[in-house]
């Protein structure tokens, strides 16, 4: 249903244009004043506000911003110990280039790519940056991963005097503009939808699905763009069968349910394009953690101290750019026969310190350094929180207080340097075993 609104601007025969942000009334190819063809015109332009944004190859495109040299050559992301493809720039995506493909092979397709190792601290920091702009619009940011956010902009008539959809175009002119990186964006009346649009005309996309057209639209895709449907799941249903989402819109709900349990009563909402979930700024995880496996089982202190710290400061790290806090810490050990030990303390202030962390780690881990042999060592916190009580200056004691300090510190010069660039005591030397594998993101 349209929204009767006084403005102009509301009328569901109108668009705008995305350069000018242009009303647009009539059937004009180019836009009236400014000539770019890239025009919004949709029934349901101004009735929808649950958003999607995500990043164009973003780490990709930071590394092109920083470097202008790189801007017309096929760019990769990646390398490192797995040696994968982090992200690969739409240049190289041309060449055959994918995310996740091996490094080997990617070189094979696409020879003169140029190479660059992952700075993470740099697309953290980047990734902060589009997320505040995002929160400029609405408090309604639900993200994702470090490049991509859900928003509902249900509010933003009110508050910027715009309909969501404006808001969104003007949002990707701003991030081009100020970060100087592109985001396509996808437009519905639900969170699958919204995503499935985002991911329609990558890069520097804006595509809508409005609720007319979602059955019609989802009944000729493949089932795997539904939620939910991995590589697994998707086998199982092209064994019985079923390959497109309007197979599954014919089948009955019950069938369904008995068939796949409770992914049935996903597919059979999914597929008729049902999906209330809400846009949750809370969403994050209960916990924040980070773990790592070892090449070769570890007993001793010496050997596990130092990869504590190394996971301590990447717990750190997410909470600082998540902006959160935790009151508990949680450590976790895998023995060498696969029994999990856990075990936690409570802080008397939450924190997001990675000294804090690590030192109630270590306390925690001299107990179970018994000459016990571990093949996995995890450290994290629970009872997340806000910042705001987190690691008050005047409580904790003088040593943590200077430790505290020193961190501040550090990270200004890791977020400057790169991640190696500072290292404490303890993981300096260390290796690779002290910097725990990153994520393929993007
Ligand atoms: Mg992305």
């Amino acid at each position: 249903m349209f929204a009767v609104m006084s403005t102009s601007v509301n009328d569901p025969s109108h668009g705008f244009c995305r350069d000018c942000l242009a009303v647009q009334r009539g059937p004009a190819m180019r836009c009236t004043k400014c000539g770019s063809p890239r025009l919004m015109r949709h029934p349901e332009l101004y009735a929808l506000h649950i958003a999607h944004i995500d990043c164009d190859a973003f780490y990709a495109a930071v590394e092109k911003r920083d470097n202008p040299e790189l801007k017309d050559k096929p760019v990769i992301i990646g390398g490192g110990k797995r040696g994968v493809v982090s992200t690969a720039c739409y240049i190289a995506r041309i060449n055959g280039v994918r995310s996740a493909m091996p490094m080997f092979k990617a070189l094979e397709a696409c020879p003169q790519a140029v190479v660059i190792s992952p700075n993470m601290e740099k697309y953290v920091r980047v990734g902060r940056e589009v997320r505040s702009m995002m929160q400029a619009l609405t408090p309604l940011v639900e993200p994702i991963s470090i490049d991509e956010a859900f928003l509902d902009l249900a509010g933003t008539e009110r508050l910027h005097g715009l309909p969501p959809a404006l808001v969104l175009a003007r949002f990707a002119q701003s991030v081009e503009k100020e970060i100087g990186i592109t985001v396509s964006a996808g437009l519905s009346y639900c969170k699958f939808l919204a995503k499935v649009a985002s991911d329609f005309r990558k890069p520097r996309g804006f595509s809508i699905i409005g609720e007319a057209e979602a059955v019609t639209f989802l009944a000729e895709q493949p089932v795997t763009l539904i939620w939910g449907v991995g590589k697994a799941f998707a086998a199982t249903l092209e064994s019985d069968g079923i390959r497109t989402i309007g197979q599954i819109q014919r089948m009955e709900r019950g069938d369904l349910m008995r068939r796949y349990g409770t992914m049935g009563d996903r597919l059979y909402r999914l597929s008729r394009g049902q999906d209330t979930r809400r846009v949750e700024p809370d969403h994050d995880a209960k916990s924040v953690s980070a773990e790592t496996t070892f090449d070769t089982d570890l007993a001793s202190s010496a050997d596990l101290v130092p990869i504590l710290r190394a996971l301590s400061e990447k717990v750190s790290t997410r909470l600082k750019k998540s902006g959160i806090a935790g009151r508990t810490v949680v450590l976790k050990l895998k023995t060498q026969d696969f029994k999990i030990r856990t075990r936690n303390r409570q802080l008397g202030d939450p924190t997001q310190l990675a000294d804090r962390i690590f030192q109630t780690g270590m306390q925690l881990l001299a107990k179970e350094t018994d000459g016990t042999k571990y093949r996995l060592l995890g450290i994290g916190v629970s009872d997340l929180t806000g910042v705001e009580k987190a690691d008050p200056p005047d409580l904790i004691d003088v040593q943590s207080r200077k430790r505290a300090l020193a961190e501040g510190a550090m990270d200004a010069l890791r977020d400057k340097f790169g991640k190696t660039a500072v290292e404490t005591g303890y993981t300096f030397g260390k290796g690779r075993n002290a910097h725990p594998r990153e994520d393929v993101e993007d």
